[in-house]
Protein backbone atom coordinates (compact mmCIF):
# COMPACT_ATOMS: atom_id res chain seq x y z
CA UNK A 1 0.00 0.00 0.00
CA UNK A 2 1.31 3.37 -0.65
CA UNK A 3 2.02 5.56 2.57
CA UNK A 4 0.87 8.69 1.98
CA UNK A 5 2.40 10.20 5.14
CA UNK A 6 5.53 8.66 3.92
CA UNK A 7 5.69 9.79 0.82
CA UNK A 8 4.45 13.20 2.16
CA UNK A 9 8.10 13.35 4.57
CA UNK A 10 10.19 12.15 1.42
CA UNK A 11 9.32 14.74 -0.80
CA UNK A 12 9.07 17.22 2.43
CA UNK A 13 13.17 16.18 2.88
CA UNK A 14 14.38 15.69 -0.32
CA UNK A 15 13.06 19.56 -1.10
CA UNK A 16 14.83 20.84 1.64
CA UNK A 17 17.84 19.64 0.58
CA UNK A 18 19.61 22.63 -1.97
CA UNK A 19 20.40 20.87 -5.35
CA UNK A 20 20.73 23.21 -8.09
CA UNK A 21 22.10 22.12 -11.09
CA UNK A 22 25.73 21.64 -10.74
CA UNK A 23 25.23 21.28 -7.03
CA UNK A 24 23.90 17.87 -6.47
CA UNK A 25 26.74 15.72 -3.92
CA UNK A 26 24.05 16.40 -0.93
CA UNK A 27 21.40 15.00 -2.75
CA UNK A 28 23.38 12.22 -4.09
CA UNK A 29 24.27 11.24 -1.25
CA UNK A 30 20.58 11.04 0.48
CA UNK A 31 19.49 9.30 -2.67
CA UNK A 32 22.37 6.86 -2.37
CA UNK A 33 21.61 6.01 1.74
CA UNK A 34 18.00 5.74 0.93
CA UNK A 35 18.23 3.17 -1.16
CA UNK A 36 21.16 1.31 0.17
CA UNK A 37 18.66 1.30 3.08
CA UNK A 38 16.08 -0.61 0.69
CA UNK A 39 18.50 -3.04 -0.07
CA UNK A 40 19.28 -1.58 -3.48
CA UNK A 41 22.95 -1.59 -4.97
CA UNK A 42 24.13 1.95 -5.86
CA UNK A 43 26.88 3.80 -7.87
CA UNK A 44 28.02 6.90 -9.13
CA UNK A 45 29.04 7.20 -12.69
CA UNK A 46 31.63 9.37 -13.76
CA UNK A 47 29.13 12.36 -14.42
CA UNK A 48 27.37 11.29 -10.74
CA UNK A 49 24.37 10.16 -11.52
CA UNK A 50 23.20 8.03 -9.48
CA UNK A 51 22.49 4.03 -11.03
CA UNK A 52 20.91 1.35 -8.45
CA UNK A 53 19.94 -1.29 -8.95
CA UNK A 54 17.23 -4.16 -7.23
CA UNK A 55 17.78 -7.56 -8.25
CA UNK A 56 14.07 -9.34 -9.45
CA UNK A 57 12.66 -11.56 -12.21
CA UNK A 58 12.68 -10.80 -15.94
CA UNK A 59 13.76 -7.97 -18.02
CA UNK A 60 15.23 -5.11 -16.56
CA UNK A 61 12.86 -2.29 -15.75
CA UNK A 62 13.73 1.79 -15.71
CA UNK A 63 13.13 4.05 -13.41
CA UNK A 64 14.27 7.51 -14.27
CA UNK A 65 14.31 10.96 -12.78
CA UNK A 66 16.44 13.70 -11.98
CA UNK A 67 17.73 15.56 -9.19
CA UNK A 68 18.97 18.78 -9.96
CA UNK A 69 16.35 21.53 -9.86
CA UNK A 70 16.32 25.11 -11.75
CA UNK A 71 16.85 28.52 -9.32
CA UNK A 72 15.53 30.34 -7.80
CA UNK A 73 16.06 26.81 -5.52
CA UNK A 74 18.03 27.26 -2.38
CA UNK A 75 16.77 27.33 1.35
CA UNK A 76 13.39 25.85 0.00
CA UNK A 77 10.82 25.86 2.86
CA UNK A 78 7.54 23.65 1.80
CA UNK A 79 4.53 24.62 2.97
CA UNK A 80 1.59 22.14 3.10
CA UNK A 81 -2.10 23.43 3.08
CA UNK A 82 -5.18 21.26 2.07
CA UNK A 83 -3.07 18.49 0.55
CA UNK A 84 -1.25 21.04 -1.85
CA UNK A 85 2.74 21.12 -1.12
CA UNK A 86 3.82 24.91 -1.53
CA UNK A 87 7.27 26.79 -1.80
CA UNK A 88 6.50 29.92 0.57
CA UNK A 89 6.67 31.90 -2.43
CA UNK A 90 10.30 32.80 -2.68
CA UNK A 91 11.48 29.78 -4.65
CA UNK A 92 10.69 27.01 -6.75
CA UNK A 93 9.02 24.04 -4.58
CA UNK A 94 11.55 21.49 -6.71
CA UNK A 95 9.00 18.78 -7.22
CA UNK A 96 10.42 19.06 -10.51
CA UNK A 97 11.86 16.52 -10.18
CA UNK A 98 11.68 15.21 -6.18
CA UNK A 99 7.87 14.63 -6.43
CA UNK A 100 9.53 11.96 -9.51
CA UNK A 101 12.06 11.08 -7.05
CA UNK A 102 9.68 10.96 -3.86
CA UNK A 103 7.28 8.41 -5.95
CA UNK A 104 10.15 6.04 -7.13
CA UNK A 105 11.06 5.70 -3.56
CA UNK A 106 7.48 4.79 -2.52
CA UNK A 107 7.20 2.60 -5.14
CA UNK A 108 10.69 0.56 -4.23
CA UNK A 109 9.73 0.89 -0.54
CA UNK A 110 6.43 -1.07 -1.18
CA UNK A 111 7.92 -3.60 -3.46
CA UNK A 112 10.95 -3.83 -0.59
CA UNK A 113 8.66 -3.90 2.47
CA UNK A 114 5.91 -6.29 1.35
CA UNK A 115 7.77 -8.34 -0.58
CA UNK A 116 6.21 -8.14 -3.83
CA UNK A 117 7.26 -9.91 -7.30
CA UNK A 118 8.81 -7.70 -9.55
CA UNK A 119 11.71 -7.28 -12.70
CA UNK A 120 15.24 -6.68 -11.84
CA UNK A 121 14.50 -2.59 -11.08
CA UNK A 122 17.16 -0.01 -12.22
CA UNK A 123 17.16 3.33 -11.14
CA UNK A 124 18.69 6.22 -13.03
CA UNK A 125 18.95 9.68 -11.51
CA UNK A 126 20.72 12.24 -13.46
CA UNK A 127 22.12 14.92 -12.41
CA UNK A 128 22.46 18.82 -14.41
CA UNK A 129 19.00 17.72 -16.28
CA UNK A 130 17.67 21.59 -16.40
CA UNK A 131 20.76 22.40 -18.00
CA UNK A 132 20.07 20.64 -21.10
CA UNK A 133 20.13 17.01 -20.18
CA UNK A 134 23.80 17.11 -19.30
CA UNK A 135 23.66 14.29 -16.91
CA UNK A 136 21.99 11.55 -19.36
CA UNK A 137 24.13 13.01 -22.42
CA UNK A 138 27.15 12.09 -19.87
CA UNK A 139 25.83 8.56 -18.56
CA UNK A 140 27.71 5.77 -18.21
CA UNK A 141 25.10 3.98 -20.24
CA UNK A 142 26.97 0.48 -19.88
CA UNK A 143 25.52 0.37 -16.43
CA UNK A 144 22.04 0.21 -17.67
CA UNK A 145 21.09 -2.81 -18.64
CA UNK A 146 17.12 -2.03 -19.52
CA UNK A 147 15.90 -1.90 -22.42
CA UNK A 148 12.09 -0.21 -21.52
CA UNK A 149 11.32 1.79 -18.64
CA UNK A 150 9.39 5.20 -17.35
CA UNK A 151 10.52 8.38 -16.24
CA UNK A 152 8.94 10.55 -13.29
CA UNK A 153 9.26 13.91 -14.60
CA UNK A 154 6.55 15.48 -16.24
CA UNK A 155 3.69 17.81 -14.27
CA UNK A 156 0.02 17.43 -14.54
CA UNK A 157 -2.77 15.13 -13.22
CA UNK A 158 -1.74 11.23 -12.77
CA UNK A 159 -2.37 9.55 -16.42
CA UNK A 160 -0.58 11.80 -17.97
CA UNK A 161 1.78 9.83 -20.60
CA UNK A 162 3.79 11.72 -22.90
CA UNK A 163 4.36 9.84 -25.70
CA UNK A 164 6.57 12.37 -28.19
CA UNK A 165 8.81 14.82 -28.02
CA UNK A 166 10.51 17.10 -30.32
CA UNK A 167 14.23 16.84 -31.61
CA UNK A 168 15.98 20.61 -31.42
CA UNK A 169 18.66 22.17 -33.02
CA UNK A 170 20.46 24.67 -31.20
CA UNK A 171 21.86 27.53 -33.25
CA UNK A 172 24.92 29.57 -32.72
CA UNK A 173 25.64 32.52 -35.44
CA UNK A 174 28.50 35.18 -35.15
CA UNK A 175 28.20 38.08 -37.38
CA UNK A 176 30.91 39.93 -38.28
CA UNK A 177 30.35 43.19 -39.29
CA UNK A 178 33.44 46.16 -39.54
CA UNK A 179 34.06 48.61 -36.78
CA UNK A 180 34.24 52.25 -37.46
CA UNK A 181 33.60 55.73 -35.60
CA UNK A 182 29.85 56.08 -35.67
CA UNK A 183 30.81 59.73 -35.73
CA UNK A 184 33.42 60.51 -37.92
CA UNK A 185 33.31 57.88 -40.17
CA UNK A 186 30.04 55.91 -40.24
CA UNK A 187 30.30 54.76 -44.13
CA UNK A 188 33.38 52.85 -43.22
CA UNK A 189 31.63 50.29 -40.93
CA UNK A 190 29.61 47.37 -41.34
CA UNK A 191 26.83 47.48 -38.20
CA UNK A 192 26.68 43.80 -37.31
CA UNK A 193 23.45 44.62 -35.10
CA UNK A 194 21.42 45.84 -38.09
CA UNK A 195 22.63 42.66 -39.71
CA UNK A 196 21.65 40.80 -36.97
CA UNK A 197 18.00 42.84 -36.91
CA UNK A 198 17.29 42.37 -40.89
CA UNK A 199 18.05 38.60 -40.14
CA UNK A 200 16.16 38.24 -37.47
CA UNK A 201 13.63 40.38 -38.87
CA UNK A 202 13.06 37.60 -41.82
CA UNK A 203 12.97 34.72 -39.45
CA UNK A 204 9.77 33.01 -38.83
CA UNK A 205 9.92 32.70 -34.99
CA UNK A 206 7.92 31.14 -31.85
CA UNK A 207 5.21 29.31 -32.82
CA UNK A 208 5.02 27.77 -36.09
CA UNK A 209 2.55 24.69 -35.80
CA UNK A 210 1.76 22.34 -33.09
CA UNK A 211 4.62 20.65 -33.49
CA UNK A 212 7.44 23.30 -34.28
CA UNK A 213 8.51 26.35 -32.42
CA UNK A 214 11.33 28.53 -33.04
CA UNK A 215 12.92 31.09 -31.06
CA UNK A 216 16.40 33.53 -30.65
CA UNK A 217 16.92 33.47 -27.03
CA UNK A 218 20.37 35.59 -26.70
CA UNK A 219 21.59 37.90 -28.78
CA UNK A 220 24.83 40.06 -27.10
CA UNK A 221 27.08 42.86 -29.36
CA UNK A 222 28.26 46.17 -29.29
CA UNK A 223 31.22 47.83 -26.88
CA UNK A 224 30.40 51.50 -26.99
CA UNK A 225 27.71 53.64 -28.47
CA UNK A 226 29.84 55.54 -30.90
CA UNK A 227 31.07 52.71 -32.26
CA UNK A 228 29.71 50.63 -35.09
CA UNK A 229 29.50 47.36 -33.99
CA UNK A 230 31.93 44.64 -35.69
CA UNK A 231 30.31 41.73 -33.93
CA UNK A 232 27.13 40.11 -32.93
CA UNK A 233 26.62 36.92 -31.53
CA UNK A 234 23.29 35.41 -31.34
CA UNK A 235 21.75 32.02 -29.78
CA UNK A 236 18.73 30.50 -30.72
CA UNK A 237 17.01 26.75 -31.17
CA UNK A 238 14.46 25.48 -33.35
CA UNK A 239 12.56 22.65 -32.47
CA UNK A 240 10.06 19.98 -34.24
CA UNK A 241 7.99 16.89 -33.45
CA UNK A 242 8.61 16.15 -37.68
CA UNK A 243 12.07 15.56 -38.60
CA UNK A 244 11.38 17.67 -42.18
CA UNK A 245 9.85 20.48 -40.61
CA UNK A 246 13.02 20.75 -38.06
CA UNK A 247 15.53 20.79 -40.59
CA UNK A 248 13.10 23.40 -42.78
CA UNK A 249 13.05 25.69 -40.49
CA UNK A 250 16.61 25.36 -38.85
CA UNK A 251 18.10 25.39 -42.49
CA UNK A 252 15.68 28.77 -42.78
CA UNK A 253 17.23 30.41 -39.72
CA UNK A 254 20.59 29.58 -40.87
CA UNK A 255 19.79 31.44 -45.05
CA UNK A 256 18.32 34.67 -42.89
CA UNK A 257 21.75 34.97 -41.61
CA UNK A 258 23.42 34.38 -44.26
CA UNK A 259 21.39 36.51 -47.19
CA UNK A 260 21.33 39.65 -44.25
CA UNK A 261 25.00 39.37 -44.02
CA UNK A 262 25.57 38.93 -48.25
CA UNK A 263 23.26 42.49 -48.12
CA UNK A 264 25.22 44.38 -46.12
CA UNK A 265 28.52 42.46 -47.80
CA UNK A 266 29.78 40.83 -44.02
CA UNK A 267 30.02 37.38 -43.27
CA UNK A 268 28.46 35.04 -40.44
CA UNK A 269 29.41 31.95 -38.72
CA UNK A 270 26.56 30.15 -38.38
CA UNK A 271 26.99 26.36 -35.86
CA UNK A 272 23.65 24.10 -35.59
CA UNK A 273 23.75 21.62 -32.98
CA UNK A 274 21.52 18.74 -32.59
CA UNK A 275 20.77 18.98 -28.62
CA UNK A 276 18.57 16.26 -28.96
CA UNK A 277 16.46 13.68 -30.73
CA UNK A 278 12.38 13.35 -30.25
CA UNK A 279 10.63 10.35 -30.15
CA UNK A 280 7.09 9.24 -30.84
CA UNK A 281 5.32 5.83 -29.20
CA UNK A 282 1.81 4.88 -30.00
CA UNK A 283 -0.28 2.61 -27.70
CA UNK A 284 0.88 -0.29 -29.35
CA UNK A 285 4.02 0.34 -28.48
CA UNK A 286 4.71 -2.07 -24.92
CA UNK A 287 5.52 0.40 -22.82
CA UNK A 288 2.56 2.76 -23.28
CA UNK A 289 0.09 -0.32 -23.14
CA UNK A 290 2.03 -1.73 -19.88
CA UNK A 291 1.62 2.22 -18.41
CA UNK A 292 -2.38 2.63 -19.79
CA UNK A 293 -3.15 -0.61 -18.50
CA UNK A 294 -1.50 0.41 -14.98
CA UNK A 295 -3.60 3.95 -14.99
CA UNK A 296 -6.73 1.69 -15.67
CA UNK A 297 -5.93 -0.59 -12.53
CA UNK A 298 -5.42 2.66 -10.39
CA UNK A 299 -8.40 4.05 -11.87
CA UNK A 300 -7.41 7.05 -14.08
CA UNK A 301 -8.07 7.04 -17.70
CA UNK A 302 -4.41 7.61 -19.32
CA UNK A 303 -4.15 10.45 -21.23
CA UNK A 304 -1.83 10.55 -23.90
CA UNK A 305 -0.30 13.50 -25.07
CA UNK A 306 2.66 14.94 -26.91
CA UNK A 307 5.18 17.69 -25.64
CA UNK A 308 7.28 20.78 -26.74
CA UNK A 309 10.24 20.09 -24.10
CA UNK A 310 13.09 17.67 -24.43
CA UNK A 311 13.75 15.34 -21.28
CA UNK A 312 16.12 12.34 -20.22
CA UNK A 313 13.86 10.50 -21.94
CA UNK A 314 14.82 11.65 -25.51
CA UNK A 315 18.60 10.89 -24.48
CA UNK A 316 17.25 7.39 -23.50
CA UNK A 317 15.34 6.56 -26.42
CA UNK A 318 17.75 8.03 -28.83
CA UNK A 319 19.82 5.08 -27.71
CA UNK A 320 17.56 2.14 -28.81
CA UNK A 321 15.38 2.54 -25.52
CA UNK A 322 11.64 2.73 -24.72
CA UNK A 323 11.11 4.90 -21.89
CA UNK A 324 7.99 7.37 -21.80
CA UNK A 325 7.77 10.48 -19.34
CA UNK A 326 4.63 10.02 -17.14
CA UNK A 327 3.26 12.55 -14.22
CA UNK A 328 4.64 12.90 -10.73
CA UNK A 329 1.68 14.90 -10.04
CA UNK A 330 3.53 18.53 -9.63
CA UNK A 331 2.00 21.78 -11.22
CA UNK A 332 3.38 25.18 -12.36
CA UNK A 333 7.74 23.96 -12.63
CA UNK A 334 10.10 26.64 -12.98
CA UNK A 335 7.76 28.74 -11.30
CA UNK A 336 7.59 30.43 -7.82
CA UNK A 337 3.80 29.56 -7.88
CA UNK A 338 5.25 25.08 -8.20
CA UNK A 339 2.67 23.06 -6.61
CA UNK A 340 1.83 19.55 -6.02
CA UNK A 341 -0.91 18.12 -4.31
CA UNK A 342 -0.47 14.72 -2.48
CA UNK A 343 -3.12 12.60 -3.66
CA UNK A 344 -2.05 13.02 -6.97
CA UNK A 345 1.32 12.42 -6.26
CA UNK A 346 -0.03 8.70 -4.01
CA UNK A 347 -2.25 8.01 -7.46
CA UNK A 348 1.27 8.75 -9.47
CA UNK A 349 2.66 5.88 -7.34
CA UNK A 350 0.35 3.56 -7.57
CA UNK A 351 -0.14 3.71 -11.43
CA UNK A 352 3.93 3.00 -11.07
CA UNK A 353 3.61 0.34 -8.89
CA UNK A 354 0.97 -1.63 -10.81
CA UNK A 355 3.22 -0.99 -14.16
CA UNK A 356 5.91 -2.42 -12.43
CA UNK A 357 3.68 -5.64 -10.92
CA UNK A 358 1.91 -6.14 -14.36
CA UNK A 359 5.64 -6.92 -15.71
CA UNK A 360 5.68 -10.09 -13.73
CA UNK A 361 2.23 -10.67 -13.34
ZN1 LIG B 1 12.23 17.93 -14.66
Amino acid sequence: MINDTRLLDTLLALVRIDSPSGEEVAMARELKARLRNLGLRVELDAMHNLVARLPGQGAPFLLAAHMDTVMPGRGIKPVVKEGIVHSDGTTILGADDKAGLAVILEVLQNIVEENLPHPPLEVVVTVQEELGLLGAKGLDLSRVQAKMGVSLDCGGPAGTIVVSAPSQDSLFAVVHGKAAHAGAHPELGINAIVIAAEAIHNMRLGRLDEETTANIGIIHGGTARNIVPDRVELTGEARSRQAAKLEAQTASMVEALQVAARQFKATVDVTVTRAYTGYAFTESDTIVSKLMAACRAAGVEPNLMPTGGGSDANIFNAHGMQVVNTSMGADGEHTTDEHVGLSDMVTCAQIVLRCVRGLVS
